[in-house]
């Protein structure tokens, strides 16, 4: 689905170089490496602050501490993500309630998260799925309205822009009181083992944090609140400031593959492509909302699991994500789940299909891959 190694040959010299200056140092833990990164991932998504961590579910988790959530609140979030998101509300005791999604961007529905609201609401979760926002206007509106934390988990939008209806632009993370992503190596800013950061503009809120991942330690050995150990070493800093500089240009080439997967599919009857929220179908070259962390297909008629085979039989990797809604997962059942609240995300684990994406993808592999798709499905 990815190839980390390719990637690799155009930043070895710096990787290797930097991995060495740390290993000499021995400056493994907060050296100077992740201080550097963090000021550059400031820079980059234009936020007053960045706060490194172990990886982007306890990044996620670290944002509901910081902002005081309490056992009993409710949390809403998508039925349809990676289960870190759910997760970590449960194990804070807080209450999950999912809501559904739109088919068109697989992104939360906010029909649904207003009618999920209750007196005991405190906080929306929108996930960024696939690379780009969810409707991050209405979903700022809802919040105003209702007097709720927005938290972004943006462990697959990094480096998405999200155009408001005003035209103005922030990145995907940086909207909602707090946002968090993961560097899991194959995440569109991945380094080469786990790591995560948080995202805010919120002086306090990060003061907060900061304190929070390191023990809840302000000075040190003097812990002022139940903290956690979560931390981003050295090593992967130096892999995260070699990519960071070539994101832009690494999302830029995800978007070019998209393309042109889209001008194969797009008059397909039995393929539905992924829409971008800014209408443009991923098909224009100016395209800045969508990082397509996936490439994600509906298959329709049923034809979907066939399709999987088939790909798989032929040597080509591809994903289903998600395949179980959250909602009958049973870490997460809940008797106030109807089945027929998520009549969109009931369908989308029957119908998607993700294909391989990432930076180094070439015509040849593209033109291979979708006409192994389009002759399964024309036969
Ligand atoms: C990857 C991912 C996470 C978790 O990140 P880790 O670094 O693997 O802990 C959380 N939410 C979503 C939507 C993800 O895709």
């Amino acid at each position: 689905m990815v190839d980390l190694v390719g990637q690799y040959e155009g930043i070895k010299e710096q990787v290797n170089k930097g991995m060495d200056g740390v290993l000499e140092s021995a400056s493994f833990i907060n050296g100077p490496e992740v201080h550097a990164f963090q000021k550059e991932l400031e820079t980059y998504l234009d936020v007053k602050h960045v706060i490194p961590c172990a990886n982007g579910t306890d990044a996620l988790q670290i944002c509901m501490m910081g902002l005081g959530l309490q056992p009993g609140d409710e949390v809403i979030t998508a039925d349809f993500t990676f289960a870190a998101t759910v997760e970590v509300i449960a194990l804070l005791q807080l209450t999950p309630v999912l809501v559904d999604v739109v088919p068109d961007t697989f992104n939360i529905d906010i029909a649904a998260i207003e009618k999920a609201i209750t007196p005991k609401t405190k906080a929306i979760v929108p996930v960024h799925l696939f690379g780009q926002c969810a409707n991050m206007d209405a979903i700022l509106d809802l919040a105003k309205k209702h007097d709720l934390y927005v938290i972004e988990d943006n462990a697959q939008g990094i480096g998405a822009m999200h155009t408001f209806k005003d035209g103005s632009k922030m990145k995907s993370g940086t909207i909602g009181h707090v946002g968090s992503t993961s560097f899991f190596p194959s995440k569109n800013l991945g380094c080469y083992g786990d790591g995560g950061a948080i995202f805010t503009n919120n002086d306090d809120l990060a003061h907060t944090i900061r304190g929070m991942v390191n023990h809840g330690m302000y000075k040190r050995y003097h812990h002022d609140v139940v903290g956690v150990n979560s931390r981003l070493d050295s090593l992967q800093a130096v892999v995260l400031r070699a990519k960071l500089p070539k994101l832009d240009q690494y999302n830029a080439k995800r978007r070019e593959a998209a393309r042109k997967y889209n001008l194969a599919f797009k008059d397909h009857p039995d393929i539905i492509i992924p829409k971008t929220v800014n209408g443009c179908e991923g098909i224009c070259d100016s395209c800045d909302c969508h990082v397509f962390h996936q490439y994600t297909l509906r298959i329709l008629k049923e034809k979907r699991d066939n399709l999987v085979q088939h790909l798989n039989d032929n040597g080509v990797p591809c994903g289903v994500y998600y395949p179980i809604p959250l909602h009958r997962q049973k870490a997460y059942l809940d008797s106030r789940y109807d089945e027929a609240d998520f009549p969109v995300t009931n369908k989308l684990v029957e119908e998607v299909i993700s294909l391989p994406m990432h930076t180094e993808l070439d015509d040849e592999q593209l033109k291979f891959i979708t006409d192994l798709v389009l002759n399964f499905l024309n036969q």
